[in-house]
């Protein structure tokens, strides 16, 4: 018997629900968002009455509360925006429920992400007795738990980990996010940063860039950027000396992306336009493609996975682990992009995870915390297959 609440009925929170809802572990299941008409359009299309909706504004902790003190859930899987991690863990305090989540914490009015407001709540998760999961979608997520994996059977000590993500599929569109475009355009025009001999380097925007083969798909251009889960792998994994994570991006992505920057587009501060303040970016957001309308004409795969260096009986060994997901699967099977598609399964697994009582704790737990091996032992069977690859060249 497990409660879970969904929070957030965007690309990611389609499939969780639907994941979620097809999980017997789950007795009952709700899907909550901002607008309610795309929670009952999700739940319409799973059917029956497996999925309860409700309009919920996550800024809100009153409204949160009420919502949980009606519901009850268990468990709180928060796939709205990073902005609403902070009031739906105030809320799961409040109320009692425990929480899961696929982004970090980021202010509005800044463009910057690290898991220090997130952390702060260890005592406070830790004297209620309930459990917070963070960053449980594919990057972070999924790679995190790659390379737990990694640390417990294949090396006795992590030196070198890089985390390459690649999206070498098509969606036909001049320019489009994979995931909500004012987190994604946020997230890829700040500054690359990577992990050296104890400390952070930063670089400018796709300064550092080398092609990487991805199997199945080959040759892409790969630029380092920062990523969430640098930060606490490093922390975990303390024999690490360096940590990158590689991302592909094609010429005309980056082009618009020069061009939206220049133009001012990308600005996160209000301005006034006609009386009316607005953010620069939310207006974007509102132009651009919605992510979860991609999917029909998406074509091609993803690749992501884990290189790592390390020792093992005093050896030097080379690990490959990695998934690649099928743009033109993850539609046929949920209606979504590959990228909406391996966030939401492991978001969705994870739930699983705590709800049998395989991740549990009290406090604030990365992934990477947690044992990785019954999460990847269901991983394929969920959708997304993994391969390993042993003493190759991983290029970097
Ligand atoms: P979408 O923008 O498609 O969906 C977000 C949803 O959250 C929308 O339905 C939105 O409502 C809802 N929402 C936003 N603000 C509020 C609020 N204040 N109260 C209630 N609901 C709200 O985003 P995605 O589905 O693409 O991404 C969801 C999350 O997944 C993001 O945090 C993203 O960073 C994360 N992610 C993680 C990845 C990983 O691998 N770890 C990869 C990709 C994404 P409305 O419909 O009204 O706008």
């Amino acid at each position: 018997m497990c409660r879970a609440l969904i929070i957030g009925a965007g690309g990611v929170g389609t499939v969780v629900t639907q994941k979620v809802a097809a999980n017997p572990i789950f007795s009952d299941v709700m899907l909550a968002s901002r607008t309610k008409s795309k929670c009952d359009a999700v739940a319409a299309a799973i059917g029956g009455d497996r999925v309860k909706t409700a309009q919920v504004d996550a800024d809100n902790v009153a409204e949160l509360c009420e919502l949980f003190r009606s519901f009850k859930p268990d468990i709180v899987i928060n796939v709205a925006l990073p902005y609403q991690d902070l009031t739906i863990m105030d809320a799961c305090l409040e109320c009692g429920a425990n929480y899961l989540d696929t982004a970090n914490y980021e202010p509005k009015d800044e463009a910057h992400f690290e898991y220090s407001w997130q952390w702060a709540y260890q005592d406070r998760f830790k004297e209620k007795g309930l459990t917070a999961i963070l960053g449980c979608g594919f990057d972070p997520g999924v790679t995190a738990i790659f390379t737990a994996y990694a640390a417990k059977h294949h090396f006795d000590e992590i030196h070198y980990l890089d985390i390459v993500d690649c999206n070498a599929g098509n969606h036909g569109k001049a320019f489009a996010t994979n995931f909500n475009p004012e987190i994604n355009i946020r997230e890829v025009t700040q500054k690359g940063r990577y992990y050296e001999n104890g400390k952070w380097v930063v670089t400018e925007p796709h300064e550092i860039h080398k092609p990487l083969h991805y199997p199945e798909i080959g040759e892409r251009e790969s630029y380092v950027i920062y990523h969430e889960e640098l930060e606490s792998l490093v922390k975990n994994y303390p024999t690490i000396k360096r940590a990158r994570f590689w991302m592909t991006f094609g010429q005309e992505y980056l082009t618009h992306l020069r061009v939206i920057q220049d133009i001012g587009m990308a600005r996160i501060d209000p301005i006034i336009y006609n009386g009316v303040e607005i953010v620069p970016i939310q207006f974007l957001k509102a132009v651009l493609p919605d992510p979860k309308s991609l999917g029909a004409n998406y074509h091609g795969k993803t690749s992501i996975g884990c290189r790592i260096r390390g020792i093992k009986d005093g050896k030097e060994h080379t690990y490959y682990i990695y998934n690649n997901c099928d743009h033109e699967k993850a539609y046929a099977e949920t209606g979504t992009q590959a990228v909406s598609f391996t966030t939401g399964v492991p978001a969705a697994l994870g739930a699983s995870m705590w709800a049998k009582g395989l991740w549990r704790g009290a406090g604030v737990f990365n992934v990477e915390e947690f044992d990785p091996d019954p999460f990847l032992a269901e991983l394929g069977e969920q959708g997304l297959p993994w391969v390993e690859k042993f003493d190759v060249d991983i290029e970097v």
